[in-house]
């Protein structure tokens, strides 16, 4: 059972701690009272150091679209792995990646990788900057880009802080930020084209780059409207400014991205996660003439791109390999999931009588133990009382078989079944009627 103080997990938190802030490297992964730590995954379950085994709907938060050590996955690394793990010279590996999202991406031509999705997103801000000569960028309020200066502006911002919904405030992510990264950003909230565009015009022609997420999760994991992304892609065009879609997650939305989902092209596109699938990575693809920016062939490039382990041929096969299995009926598998995940997990919160919501799309989902009045950053911020009712059934599903996120995200793989969703969903029914039971879930 967790928490307890007993188990071998709480002993490594104890060690842990006095080594590393928090007892790990993450945020997104600390746990009260202590992390549970990882031994081992396989499939779609995850193994704890205690032993317990869970079915994983974390799956590294995205990332791990064939489940844990799928084994072409395994036998295409270790081979490569045997010719040796990186160079300080280009490979083959990356050049076929990089012609799998060129054939899958509609606006993507060219690619550079990196090895996380925030350092995607940093290079995709840093190239439409060098593209247009301009310093500023527009996001949409509490959006997650990762953990670059810039695009963590707002990002789970207080709603002491977060200002006028007519003029929201741009936030710095964290003490000491230089003032003039938050001035260099516009923030806009998500999905309200009238308040966009009242806060982007008078910027216009100081904006490098529009950053949005089609399906951020910070913002309810409900996809932008078609409105939102005709208005922000012609603003952007008429204006001159590079549109980015930060896909690190939304990729997941089908075989050619949230941008072939959603029929709205960018210039340049954030990926991660997937497209390493369980190994570090991230690219920034896009328009030819906006990714020449780093070109360093014909003289010194408007913008540098360096790094030790850039396109490392560990993850660039691993990408391969696991893209070139993510096949259109692959999505079709990992949607059906997701679909039935979604359904049944509102069937649960129905029966227990919690009245909550569920949202996302394809193999992307996430459960609301509040009704949410719309889209939007500030309308889906979890509650302090939904925020405990939260933890609570975060870890009844944690003692009963299931590894889910402690905010109620979770997501398909090539690696789940059926069974593996019922079970999801019938252990959420169940937990929601102790909390019921408990007095915790509103009537
Ligand atoms: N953008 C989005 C939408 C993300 O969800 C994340 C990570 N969760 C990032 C960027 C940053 O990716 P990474 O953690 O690989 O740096």
């Amino acid at each position: 059972m967790y928490p307890d103080n007993n188990s071998r997990s709480a002993a490594l938190w104890q060690r842990a701690r006095k080594v590393l802030p928090g007892g790990n490297s993450r945020t997104s992964v600390f746990l009260k009272p202590y992390p549970i730590y990882a031994a081992s995954g396989s499939g779609s379950r995850i193994t704890d150091e205690d032993g317990v085994e869970r079915i994983d709907f974390v799956n590294n938060y995205t990332s791990l679209v064939h489940g844990h050590a799928h084994p072409k996955i395994v036998e295409a690394v270790t081979e490569q792995i045997s010719r040796g793990s990186c160079f300080a010279a280009p490979t083959e590996a990356e050049v076929r990646l990089a012609e799998i999202l060129a054939e899958r991406l509609p606006s993507v031509e060219q690619s550079r990788f990196a090895n996380s999705g925030t350092e995607a997103v940093m290079m995709a801000i840093k190239a439409a900057r060098g593209f247009t000569g301009r310093a500023m960028i527009g996001k949409c309020e509490g959006a997650y880009h990762g953990s670059y200066d810039y695009a963590e502006v707002s990002q789970g911002v207080a709603p002491a802080d977060w200002g006028e919904l007519d003029a929201p405030n741009s936030v710095p992510p964290s003490r000491g930020t230089p003032p003039s990264v938050a001035k260099d950003v516009v923030v806009v909230p998500y999905n309200d084209v009238e308040r966009a565009k009242k806060l982007l015009t008078p910027k216009a022609d100081q904006l490098a780059a529009i950053l949005i997420d089609p399906l951020s999760n910070q913002c309810g994991l409900v996809p932008a409207s078609p409105e939102f992304l005709a208005f922000i892609r012609e603003f952007t065009r008429e204006h001159g400014i590079v549109l980015i879609f930060d896909e690190v997650i939304s990729f997941r939305l089908g075989y050619h991205g949230a941008q072939g989902a959603f029929a709205c092209t960018p210039d340049l596109t954030a990926l991660g996660k997937v497209i390493g699938c369980g190994y570090p990575v991230g690219a920034v693809a896009g328009r030819a003439d906006v990714m020449a920016v780093f070109d360093p062939s014909e003289s010194k490039p408007s913008v540098p791109h360096a790094g030790t382990f850039n396109a490392n041929p560990v993850s660039m096969t691993a990408g391969c390999a696991a893209l070139e299995m993510l096949t259109p009926e692959a999505y079709k598998h990992i949607g059906a999931l997701g679909e039935r995940a979604r359904a049944g997990l509102r069937e649960a919160l129905d029966a227990a009588g919690v009245p909550g919501m569920v949202s996302g799309q394809g193999s992307l989902f996430r459960l609301f133990l509040v009704q949410k009045k719309g889209a939007g950053y500030r309308n889906m911020m979890m509650t302090a009382e939904e925020s405990e009712m939260m933890t609570q059934l975060h870890r009844y599903l944690l003692n009963h078989g299931i590894f889910m996120s402690f905010y109620g995200l979770g997501n398909t793989s090539t690696a789940h079944t059926n069974e593996d969703i019922d079970q999801l969903i019938e252990t959420t029914r169940n937990g929601l009627g102790v909390l019921k039971q408990q007095g915790l879930a509103a009537e």
